[in-house]
């Protein structure tokens, strides 16, 4: 594939992700906050992410800014990249409507908050997350350089690390032993398939 058309195909995929989001962020609107935990840290990490998901890779794929941080990889990547980016749409998609009012862009649990164990819920506690890096695969296999190629993995391993952890606390002070129980049947970004202690027990 074409570096032009490992461009088009990035760029293709990224506004519908954006789509998606809008969409959902729209839904949510007018559903109250009940707990907000929006820390300078979180705000800081979320800077950070707009920057590799969003600026980098457009100020690459518009300008001639970055090319001198080019790299070159065979031509079959660039299909891989788009099956990737195929998947992580996919996903994302459906952690949104598996979760419907009860998604926040940041820590928050809303008035009439539920735990979601169902759908893709029911074998990863963090799809969107998964979506996440694999979008970050996706735009090193489209988007050759070491720049706007890498900016985005670079950006969401200090947010993914921090903030799931953050995450998981919160949801454990919500909804205590029910959360703890989930823990234990799901994976965090790798589904959990098989629950071993319930298959023997
Ligand atoms: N980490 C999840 C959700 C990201 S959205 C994922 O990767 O899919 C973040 C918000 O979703 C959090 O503020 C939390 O309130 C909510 N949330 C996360 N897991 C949830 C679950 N299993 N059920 C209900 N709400 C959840």
């Amino acid at each position: 594939m074409s570096e032009a058309n490992c461009k088009f195909i990035f760029l293709i995929c990224f506004i519908t992700v954006l789509a998606i989001r809008f969409y959902f962020a729209r839904l949510v609107k007018s559903s109250q906050v009940k707990d907000a935990r929006k820390t300078l840290q979180e705000i800081v990490l979320l800077v950070l992410t707009v920057l590799g998901m969003f600026v980098l890779p457009l100020v690459g794929i518009f300008t001639s800014w970055l090319e001198f941080a080019a790299y070159l990889l065979p031509s079959w990547t660039g299909w891989l990249g788009t099956v990737v980016f195929g998947v992580a749409i996919w996903l994302f998609w459906r952690a949104h409507t598996d979760l419907g009012l009860n998604w926040s862009a940041s820590l928050e649990i809303r008035e009439n908050h539920s735990l979601v164990d169902s759908g893709v819920y029911r074998y990863i506690r963090h799809p969107m997350y998964t979506a996440f890096w694999l979008w970050g695969i996706a735009q090193v296999l489209l988007l050759h350089n070491w720049i706007y190629g890498l900016s985005y993995l670079v950006s969401f391993v200090p947010m993914y690390f921090l903030r799931a952890h953050q995450e998981e606390q919160m949801m454990m002070d919500t909804f205590g032993e029910q959360y703890q129980d989930y823990m234990g049947r799901t994976g965090r970004v790798i589904p959990k398939f098989f629950n071993l202690e319930a298959s023997s027990g």
